[in-house]
């Protein structure tokens, strides 16, 4: 096949578009659409510091890579990363993470379940079974890289979510009817250092194609709880329904951004939390989920 833009050799197909691209207008067209998404949500200025969530996976990886050749020439804004080693044995090296930073020259602080919160989510599994492996683990993670990156003076969160992630996420708020969050826009909340998703508009298979040219060394491997995920039923249903229907993906995160926009007025309070002083809507989960697991919390 040949590129529809020029008629070297091509190296994707993108159904939704309809265009054949060659490893430039593929490269091109990528990094086109994350400094659109950059730019429509005003994601970066002058003096930020964003640190980019780094498990070491293709998303978070490309993410780096990305960011790093895009601020290269802008003295004005610092690029770190932030890993953190939640204790999944045989997955997520976390030096793994820390060596692909090193290699794109980001500084990488890191930190562990185990010396944050004592426990490990193979703990947490053994003792809670793991079907809820991954609400506890999302959960403390995103609050202790939030508790990082603040104590950092970090002023982003990069996040490597692409656009099937994005999607999941709205069908699956769909699907457990929870009008709250998808209803939630992004608003600043003191405490809360705000997130961006750069690669929000960019299917998955086009993030783990830009890491396959750009990242050596990657994390290829699954996490072995991800199956127990509604996430992963979800992702199956999408893909399959996907197939017929090319755009689904992009109509799901416009949905749910046009929802998230109609929620704009509606206030939530935001407490902090008596047992962690971590900023939170009602209880902090992560209290809880601790509470549950090691009993500490009364
Ligand atoms: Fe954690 Fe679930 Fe991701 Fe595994 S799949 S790293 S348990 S959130």
């Amino acid at each position: 096949m040949r590129c529809d833009k020029c008629r070297r050799g091509a190296i994707i197909f993108q159904r939704y578009s309809g265009l054949h691209l060659c490893e430039d207008h593929f490269i091109a067209d990528f990094e086109a659409k994350a400094k659109r998404a950059i730019r429509t949500h005003h994601w970066m200025k002058s003096g930020d510091h964003i640190a980019v969530a780094l498990s070491g996976g293709k998303d978070s990886s490309s993410l780096l890579y990305f960011l790093k050749v895009l601020t290269a020439q802008r003295r004005d804004i610092t690029l770190s990363a932030i890993t953190v080693d939640e204790g999944i044995k045989g997955y997520r090296d976390p030096s793994r993470a820390v060596r692909i930073a090193t290699m794109l020259g980001a500084d990488c602080l890191t930190a562990t379940f185990r010396d944050e919160y004592g426990v490990t989510v193979d703990e947490i599994v053994a003792k809670k079974g793991d079907t809820c492996s991954c609400s506890y683990c999302g959960v403390l993670r995103r609050s202790l890289i939030n508790r990082i990156a603040r104590e950092h003076g970090v002023t982003k969160i990069a996040l490597g979510f692409n656009l099937d992630d994005e999607a999941q996420s709205v069908l699956m708020n769909m699907l457990r009817g929870d009008a709250d969050r998808l209803l939630r826009p992004q608003r600043e909340v003191a405490g809360m250092v705000p997130r961006i998703r750069p690669f929000m508009y960019i299917p998955e298979r086009e993030v783990a194609l830009y890491a396959h040219l750009h990242v050596e060394g990657y994390e290829q491997g699954r996490c072995p709880y991800a199956h127990n995920a509604l996430r992963a039923d979800v992702r199956g249903m999408l893909n399959d329904y996907a197939l017929r229907h090319p755009s689904t993906k992009y109509s799901l995160v416009n949905g749910g951004e046009r929802l998230a926009e109609a929620g704009r007025g509606v206030r939530e309070e935001i407490r902090t939390c008596e047992h962690c002083g971590e900023p939170c809507g009602a209880t902090c989960r992560s209290c809880q989920i601790l509470g549950e697991v090691l009993g500490n919390v009364s």
